[in-house]
């Protein structure tokens, strides 16, 4: 609470005070919850797609204003509805997650990993050039072998990465390559990553 605020309840009878200070608390926790639905995704807790549309904006304009660099990656798990054939939809959920744990995990602060769609996940990497996010795509893949859950059910995933082009690309170029870069990787037969420049 704000010292001001606190300052002119500490007048108040304490009984109001208590009363007031209870209201406090609930609103900032309805705030905080307002927050957490509009911005995460339920199933994984990583960020949803409309937040994630946001923050790219923002990072795309810092990108070009400090001409730093921003790499993306995008990953979509391979066969997946064969895995919900296989396994049966809650198995399959909880490879969805377990794959999101993965990429939470490893992820660094200053990433930003959201929930795409489905069953598919992107990763902006601010500061980030093509070689430092392809080496990042491919720990993830190694990380994704790793994992005893997702090994075990022979979860795989493909990716894209590509990094914005400060002078030239504009959002929708920016996404279209990364998303041509995953087709690549798909047809080259899937549990891979392509770095389109
Ligand atoms: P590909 O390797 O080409 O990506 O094959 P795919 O089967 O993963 O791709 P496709 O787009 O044909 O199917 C995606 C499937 O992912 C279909 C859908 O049942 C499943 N899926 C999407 N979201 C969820 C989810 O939240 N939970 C579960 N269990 N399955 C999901
Ligand atoms: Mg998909
Ligand atoms: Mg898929």
């Amino acid at each position: 609470m704000d010292r001001k605020i606190k300052k002119k309840l500490s007048a108040l009878d304490p009984r109001f005070r208590k009363k007031i200070e209870e209201l406090f608390e609930s609103m900032s926790e309805s705030v905080s919850m307002l927050y957490e639905v509009a911005t995460h995704d339920e199933k994984t807790g990583l960020y949803n797609n409309k937040f994630f549309e946001t923050l790219l904006d923002m990072e795309i304009e810092k990108a070009k204003r400090g001409q730093q660099k921003l790499s993306m990656i995008i990953i979509d798990i391979d066969f997946f509805k064969k895995v919900n054939d296989k396994y049966g939809h809650m198995k399959a959920d909880e490879l969805l997650k377990k794959l999101a744990d993965v990429i939470r995990k490893n992820v660094r602060k200053s990433d930003i990993a959201a929930r795409f769609g489905g069953e598919e996940f992107i990763i902006l990497l601010p500061e980030t050039d093509l070689e430092k996010a392809k080496s990042f795509s491919l720990k993830l893949r190694r990380l994704v072998h790793a994992d005893k859950t997702l090994k075990k059910h022979k979860l795989t995933v493909s990716g894209g990465v590509t990094q914005f082009r400060t002078k030239e690309d504009s959002k929708k170029k920016f996404k279209e390559r990364v998303d041509k870069a995953l087709y690549n990787a798909k047809s080259i037969g899937r549990d891979k990553f392509v770095a389109v420049k």
